[in-house]
């Protein structure tokens, strides 16, 4: 399939072997960033499983040494980076240790499980080395995606989403010409406030904003979905991997995260992914995709249990992060970078108890009001935005 402009999408796999497939008969080679995380040990759960098709050959995480440990023990990579922290036992140390975990030789799939802006550099570097990366970190995707893609199409790398929402739009649009596709709809399950009053909303706590109705997340993430900023993230996500323009690309509340999304054809026909809230589907699709393989540890469906579906619009006078990054989606430039900069720096105070919940889409919006948006096809010009982002949002929030 190729993207409606014409340019081979960034998830097109149509030249290269499939991952993870029985006809080459030899074991793929897999490196997991961000471990220890929610994504990293789901992964790892589904790679016990599939040990005849694929092997751990790197590891890496942020601390959490112990934990580490416990899953070189089970796995036995021959590589395992650790980025802060202290090990004495063979590890590589500091931040180089995520692209050289990625370039590893033996490596073929990178699951890029890390939170926020610091998974840029091993997500380009593992593109530039032509591997296929099964992305969960959609902050580097936002914040760069006109370099990343460009780079996936020009290195022979290759971005598969693991974002249940971007997973399923593939799982739909898979084997469909693009020149068929009309209109992508994200469900977003609401997050913990999608039916509270504004003013308690912008006074919830750190605890009611972690307390997710159907997914346990990481903390960052948990609070995106708190605020909405996750399904801005992931609108601009969609519109990067799938090519579509944002005035096609819509997105609806469905409290019980079942239908992970919609894709909507030229000729009116819908079809959706549906599946019990679990990230383990997701991550297999994309480290087999194209092909589906069994797996004996994927929760089956059941309807009844699912219980009745219902969809409300999105009240985005209550969530307003969601308009500010779907504005600056629309902007381009540097906008999306200094829309995620923005939000991670407010996240973060916020989980610190240094801002109130509703002061993170305020700073935001703040933060791309005076933002003077700038072209970015370099890496240098993107951390450039991101670093003066981050630098305003943070005097902002000294002043409050
Ligand atoms: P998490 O906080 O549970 O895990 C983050 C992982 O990244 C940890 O292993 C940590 O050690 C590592 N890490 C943190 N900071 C790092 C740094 N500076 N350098 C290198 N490694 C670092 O987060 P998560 O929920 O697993 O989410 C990870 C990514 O996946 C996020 O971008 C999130 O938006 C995305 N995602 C998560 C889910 C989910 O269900 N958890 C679903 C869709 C997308
Ligand atoms: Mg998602």
């Amino acid at each position: 399939m190729s993207a409606p402009d014409g340019r081979r999408p960034a998830h097109d796999s149509s030249e290269a072997p499939p991952a993870g497939s029985r006809r080459g008969a030899s074991v793929t080679g897999v490196a997991v960033l961000g471990s220890t995380g929610s994504i990293g040990r789901s992964a790892l759960k589904v790679l016990g499983r599939q040990r005849e098709r694929f092997r751990v050959v790197a590891l890496t995480a942020f601390g959490q040494k112990e934990q580490l440990e416990a899953q070189v023990a089970a796995f036995q990579p021959e590589f395992v980076g650790l980025v802060r922290g202290d090990s004495s036992n063979g590890w590589r140390r500091g931040a180089e240790c995520l692209v050289e975990a990625v370039t590893h030789p033996d490596v073929r799939i990178v699951v890029n499980g890390i939170v926020g802006a610091a998974g840029l550099e091993a997500t380009l570097a593992a593109l530039q080395a032509g591997k296929r990366v099964a992305l969960a970190n959609k902050e580097t995707l936002v914040m760069a995606g006109e370099l990343v893609t460009r780079t996936a199409r020009e290195c022979g790398g290759e971005i598969v989403p693991v974002d249940s929402e971007h997973s399923a739009v593939l799982q739909c649009v898979a084997g469909h010409p693009a020149a068929g596709l009309q209109r992508l709809i994200l469900t977003a399950s609401g997050g913990p406030f999608h039916a509270w009053e504004a003013e308690r909303v912008r006074h919830a706590t750190v605890a009611e904003a972690l307390n997710h109705p159907t997914w346990r997340m990481g903390r960052k993430i948990s609070v995106d979905s708190a605020t909405l900023a996750n399904k801005a993230l992931e609108v601009i996500e969609a519109h990067f991997l799938f090519g579509l323009p944002y005035d096609r690309i819509e997105a609806v509340v469905h409290p019980q995260s079942i239908i992970h999304s919609f894709v909507e054809f030229v000729d009116g026909s819908v079809l959706a992914q549906l599946g019990f809230p679990n990230m383990e589907l997701p991550i297999l699709y994309a480290l087999t995709h194209p092909e589906r393989v069994a797996d004996d540890g994927i929760v089956r469906f059941d309807p009844v249990a699912a219980g009745p579906l219902t969809f409300e619009p999105v009240r985005t006078e209550v969530f307003p992060a969601l308009a500010l990054g779907m504005r600056a989606g629309r902007t381009g430039g540097s906008a999306p970078a200094v829309f995620n900069a923005a939000n991670e720096v407010a996240v973060a105070a916020f989980l610190d108890g240094r801002a109130p919940f509703g002061r993170i889409a305020e700073v935001i919006a703040r933060v791309l009001e005076e933002q003077v948006v700038t072209e970015v096809s370099s890496v240098d010009a993107v951390l450039a935005a991101d670093a003066w982002a981050r630098r305003r949002a943070e005097e902002l929030l000294r002043c409050s």
